[in-house]
């Protein structure tokens, strides 16, 4: 299934470990954008079709909560599904990101079977 990413991470050595991953895990990428912060994410998504958005959470400018708040909040972004990862263990950081709409949230660091299960299964819900 082909499909367009946007990754999001302030830490551009982090936004290739995914890009890799993505790639190594099977997944037939299209197109992948990148951003460091959710001001410029949310200028992407404005402007490009994009399948799916990985994101980290602790980032300048706008940070993930307020990137998925405002995907969330827009008619023409909300259809758009939000994976999470963060280096934050917490379960309530994790608990309040679902509840506020992501789909998957991945502590860092992780398996790449784990990120690839956890994105098979966001995708399979979105095509379902
Ligand atoms: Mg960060």
């Amino acid at each position: 299934m082909a499909f367009s990413v946007l990754i999001v991470d302030d830490c551009s050595a982090m936004q290739t470990v995914i890009r890799r991953i993505l790639g190594i895990s099977g997944f037939d990428v299209d197109a992948c954008y990148f951003a460091s912060d959710g001001e410029e994410a949310l200028a992407i998504l404005h402007s490009h079709h994009v399948s799916i958005v990985i994101s980290d959470v602790n980032m300048p400018r706008l940070d993930g909560e307020g990137m998925l708040r405002r995907i969330t909040e827009d008619k023409d972004l909300c259809h758009v599904p939000v994976v999470m990862v963060s280096s934050d263990a917490t379960a309530n950081r994790a608990d309040r990101l679902l509840s506020m709409g992501a789909k998957a949230y991945l502590v860092k660091p992780f398996r790449p079977h784990e990120f690839r299960d956890q994105l098979e299964r966001v995708l399979e819900c979105v095509h379902a």
